[in-house]
């Protein structure tokens, strides 16, 4: 299929609203055409045309999309309020609000990239949170961006080489996954296929010109397989619709890069879609094939029973077809297929047609941006844009609560990322999970179909090494928040809390502002480990760990001034801090935030018995933590001591590693060595 479409003219797009509008609707996107062209009358493009054929592009991929005849008089409008002199009160008046609404959504969302101080990376994310944010506002503002959005890439070759590189890679990290994500695969692939030719044009050429070559071969092969099947279903009274498909360009480079294969290696390039009335027929045509062609293992898919989250809904399988070889086959009804190819927004085209379970899971997405977009800070953007174009592109696991209410997740997410979706509370006090009866750790990965009991106790607090365990980024948001507040409301607190085992004044009289670390030398702090704690509630003073308890990240701690070397910082149970003489040169002091990891022994002592070392060191790093030393020697009587040398970012993190050793067979102890 030659993917890349095509600019129209005006007289086409014309035509195409005439074959699906009535006169009035049709009317109101001619007078919206008329303000377009006139109000742009003196613009051009990059490319030299007329401005006008920028809207009219828009506008025929909404169309094209199904859209509302006021979303597509909208995306004639869309650029009409930034860049001419015809004022929102004008449109108001010619329009109505609702169509003013949509064109102020899109013009919203265009207005960051003026600001040219800011680095692409800022800018990307801004331009998501301003685009995430109109969305929850109305869906449809984000149709009409991922339209003009697709008619400028199609018209990128006109900018500067470097430019258009930005734009693609901008393209491929957002826009495409969040077509994607709404389910609008037509501009998804699309936009995938744009980007790829010119991030990588040679990659691009090649699989273009191999796609062209084989496809005489697949043709017939399709027909042949097309036959076969409507001759089968056809003794069974079934009517159904088939055509062939192939993978667009994009696709099959990913393929080839994630799984390691060439081009010929590549088998599923050639696959059929059937498109059935019922979706009772989907399960029966499905038998149907497997009684002709031999499946292929594990490439069964029901995505009726449980429908992606962008609503996407279809049977896959595939077989082993006639000339020995595998191909795809696809099952769907003809509003699945429709939603497929349109994603939500076939929804609002139907909305009386859709059933309401449909819905709602799109409208769970829609409120989760929502959620994210106003609990997030303009600071936040960066790690909001990181957390999220990661969670659009990781497939999905689909797990379920006890009561059978079924949740779906990015691939990878944990037992963690469960307890935070069913509850901000369930997952602050998380301990672990009963899965069929198995108790497991918060750290375990979610797999499609299991049925996750969250064991919860009131003991339990976040610790930081959380935030990384957990993978999607409401959860690490709500970790964050937690974090964010206990700073708060600890920012400035030199009260006992800390030292409360301490005898008597731990506020002390000399002024800490005098062992401010001096301006950092950015290289030396590379290698040098740094540790961040606050004391008496101000960042940036010189601190080290003191070697007679060497305190870790977790560890309650108090500070000793020292003379001319900073705040010396022990555990506070550290017989030598508390029992020093001069009191009035201890300090509160506390941990902040995630520490870069410290290098910790332990020591483990076992029987002797096969396998049992290397076990130590997959449960250590089963938690995956650096192991920087490791060894071992017979202690004699046989028995085993192996000593570690591990890198923890957390007591929480040593504590879990000692736990998983001390569970396995035959070990007599496993502890923490401090060295003096
Ligand atoms: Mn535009």
């Amino acid at each position: 299929m030659g993917f890349l479409k095509k600019e129209v003219t005006a007289e086409t797009f014309f035509q195409a609203i005439a074959e699906r509008l009535n006169e009035e609707d049709q009317a109101l996107i001619k007078r919206a055409y008329k303000v377009a062209e006139k109000t742009h009358a003196n613009q051009k493009r990059y490319s030299g045309e007329p401005y006008i054929i920028h809207p009219v592009n828009v506008a025929y991929i909404l169309n094209d999309l199904r859209q509302e005849p006021a979303v597509v008089a909208a995306g004639l409008l869309h650029d009409v309020i930034e860049d001419t002199s015809y004022s929102r009160e004008d449109m108001t008046l010619d329009f109505g609000k609702d169509i003013t609404k949509l064109v102020e959504g899109v013009t919203k969302m265009s207005k960051v990239k003026n600001k040219t101080r800011m680095n692409f990376e800022s800018i990307a994310a801004e331009n998501l949170r301003r685009m995430l944010m109109a969305t929850a506002k109305d869906p449809r503002i984000i149709v009409i961006k991922l339209a003009d959005k697709t008619h400028n890439m199609r018209t990128l070759k006109f900018h500067k080489p470097e430019k258009q590189k930005i734009i693609a890679q901008e393209t491929l990290s957002i826009y495409a996954p969040l077509a994607g994500r709404l389910g609008v695969y037509k501009i998804k692939s699309e936009l995938e296929d744009l980007a790829f030719q010119i991030l990588e044009p040679e990659e691009y050429q090649d699989i273009k010109e191999k796609v062209a070559a084989k496809k005489a071969e697949r043709d017939s092969f399709i027909e042949t397989a097309k036959i076969i099947i409507k001759q089968r279903l056809a003794e069974i009274n079934l009517d159904v619709q088939i055509e062939g498909r192939s993978k667009h360009f994009y696709s099959i480079y990913k393929k080839m890069k994630d799984k390691d294969k060439n081009f010929d290696e590549i088998n599923d390039l050639r696959a059929v879609r059937i498109i059935t009335k019922e979706v009772r027929d989907c399960y029966g045509v499905f038998g149907v094939v497997h009684s002709i062609w031999t499946p292929v293992p594990g490439k069964f898919k029901d995505y009726i029973a449980t429908p992606k989250t962008n609503q996407y809904q279809s049977l896959h399988t595939a077989v082993i077809g006639q000339d020995g070889r595998s191909f795809e086959i696809q099952i769907r009804t003809q509003e699945m297929n429709n939603i497929a190819e349109h994603g939500i927004a076939a929804h609002w085209a139907y909305k009386e047609g859709t059933n309401s379970k449909d819905v709602s899971m799109t409208a769970k997405w829609i409120e989760r941006i929502r959620h994210w977009s106003e609990t997030s800070s303009g600071s936040d953007s960066k790690e909001f844009l990181e957390d999220l174009t990661h969670e659009l592109h990781e497939d999905e696991v689909y797990v379920f609560t006890p009561k059978g209410d079924i949740y779906n997740f990015p691939k990878g997410s944990t037992i963690l990322d469960y307890a935070f979706r069913i509850h901000t509370d369930v997952g602050l006090h998380a301990k672990g999970a009963r899965i069929s009866g198995r108790m497991v750790p918060l750290r375990t990965e979610l797999k499609s179909g299991d049925q996750i009991e969250v064991v919860t106790d009131k003991k339990v607090k976040p610790s930081p090494i959380w935030l990384r365990i957990v993978r999607t980024s409401s959860a690490k948001q709500k970790l964050r928040q937690y974090f964010r507040k206990i700073q708060d409301e600890t920012a400035n607190d030199v009260s006992v809390s800390y030292v409360a085992k301490l005898p008597s004044e731990p506020v002390p009289e000399i002024d800490l502002t005098t062992l401010k670390k001096v301006k950092p030398d950015k290289k030396k702090n590379k290698e040098k480990r740094e540790v961040s704690i606050v004391v008496a509630g101000i960042k940036d003073i010189l601190v080290r760990l003191s070697s007679c308890c060497s305190p870790l990240p977790g560890d309650e701690i108090i500070g000793f001034i020292t003379r001319g070397r900073g705040v010396s910082v022990h555990k506070s149970n550290c017989d030598i801090a508390r029992n020093h003489s001069d009191k009035k040169r201890i300090v509160a002091v506390r941990w902040d935030g995630v520490n870069n990891p410290v290098p910790v022994r332990i020591e483990v002592k076992a029987y002797d018995r096969q396998g049992i070392y290397l076990e130590m060191v997959e449960s250590i790093s089963k938690t995956e933590t650096n192991i920087l030393e490791a060894g071992a020697s017979s202690s004699g009587e046989g028995t085993l001591l192996a000593r570690f040398l591990i890198e923890i970012e957390h007591l929480d993190q040593l504590q879990e590693i000692l736990d998983n050793i001390r569970s396995i067979k035959n070990i007599l102890f496993a502890e923490r060595v401090v060295e003096k």
